[in-house]
């Protein structure tokens, strides 16, 4: 298979003639994307999975509600298609990466992007994404993947493990692999496949995602917003008295069931503003046209006030949706009303606009 070529992508839109219909799948963030679309002036279209459809009805979420039956079908030519003739493009998130997957959304999915396909493959990989945020200046997390160099408190992923189920402390290798087996067999009976496990140092401290927005029109990141994740079990545990806890052996999770507004200390924000510039910096000469649009450096901040980041995410996160109507931090830029659905879509507006769509889809 062949990976995607811009310029092909960037005669689509050209022979869309202006007239664009923003179009993302019915999950994670479609509703501010759909809304902020809107406040645009665009068209737009909600690609729902048959079943999960019955949200983006009822809060008159799109103008168009297009029902697949299973997200992947996407990729199909004939749907493929039916976008183009709507003058559809799409906007990425969470769940077209977790749906639809790398390979389709480069390969396959031959309709204009917001923003770069190709450095979404980097958030998914970890390697790839430890040498980005490492050649950007930003502390990670010791890392290994043999569990004989466990040394203190650590943090096991497995990539089969979506959305932090499966994830376990472990101090020493006799309790990982004493864990480990568990989470197999558990896995196995879901029918899941468990892998290769991360082993990160487990940092003490709290945890910011942080999530920034870079204007390639303007050449300038702004910062976005802060939130923290609302994890089942993890979230709760606190509220089972110590005693219990240890008697009840319950093993944490960290599942995410919503997200939780944050507005960070003022003088943390230098250096939050530093490493969202040293990113995209970087993301140019690792994947050109390196970031384009929103992205969030998901970090643990700890008692030296020190930010350690454990992940990327190259597009809008769900974290941003608590901020529908604007952030603490996007009203100091453009006033009330702006959530990160709508400044991708005022990008989009200014870029075609200028005649500068090239600087903006892939
Ligand atoms: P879903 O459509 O809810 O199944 O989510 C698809 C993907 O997006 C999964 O990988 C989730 O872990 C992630 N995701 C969905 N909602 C959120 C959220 N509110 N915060 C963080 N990640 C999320
Ligand atoms: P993830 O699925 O990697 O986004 O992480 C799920 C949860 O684990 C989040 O609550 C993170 O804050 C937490 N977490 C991830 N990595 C670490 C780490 N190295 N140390 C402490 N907490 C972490």
């Amino acid at each position: 298979m062949t990976v995607i070529k811009r310029e092909d992508m960037l005669d689509v839109l050209d022979s869309y003639q202006g007239e664009i219909t923003v179009a993302t799948l019915g999950s994670h963030s479609a509703l501010q994307i759909l809304k902020g679309a809107r406040e645009e002036g665009f068209r737009t279209i909600a690609i729902c999975e048959a079943g999960r459809e019955e949200p983006y009805r009822r809060f008159r979420a799109a103008d168009e509600i297009l029902v697949l039956n299973k997200f992947r079908d996407i990729l199909k030519d004939d749907f493929i298609e039916t976008l183009r003739k709507k003058k559809a493009v799409i906007v990425p998130h969470g769940s077209l990466i977790a749906y639809v997957g790398i390979d389709g959304i480069e390969e396959l999915l031959r309709v204009p992007m917001v923003g770069n396909r190709s450095i979404l493959r980097w958030e998914a990989d970890r390697s790839a994404e430890r040498r980005w945020l490492l050649e950007a200046g930003i502390r990670m997390p010791g890392e290994t993947k043999d569990p004989r160099e466990i040394k203190g408190l650590s943090l096991v992923k497995f990539p089969g493990a979506k959305g932090g189920r499966g994830y376990f402390l472990a101090s020493s290798y006799e309790e990982f692999v004493e864990k480990s087996e568990k989470v197999r067999r558990k896995m196995e009976a879901r029918g899941e496949e468990m892998g290769e496990a991360t082993i990160q140092e487990y940092i003490p401290g709290v945890n910011m995602y942080l999530s920034y927005f870079y204007s390639p029109l303007k050449g300038e990141v702004e910062f976005f917003s802060i939130d923290r994740r609302y994890e089942s079990n993890i979230d709760g545990l606190t509220r089972i008295p110590a005693a219990d806890q240890t008697r009840a052996l319950i093993e944490p999770s960290y599942v995410v069931v919503g997200n939780i507004p944050i507005v960070a200390r003022e003088s943390l924000l230098p250096r939050i503003l530093e490493m969202g510039d040293n990113i995209v910096k970087v993301s140019k000469k690792i994947a050109p046209p390196g970031m384009l649009g929103p992205f969030c450096l998901e970090t643990m901040v700890d008692h030296n006030l020190e930010f350690i980041a454990f992940e990327i995410s190259a597009r809008i996160v769900a974290g941003t949706n608590p901020y529908m109507d604007g952030s603490p931090y996007s009203v100091l830029l453009h006033g009330p009303g702006m959530s990160m659905g709508r400044r991708i879509a005022r990008e989009i507006r200014n870029a075609l606009d200028q005649g500068r769509e090239g600087e903006l889809f892939t």
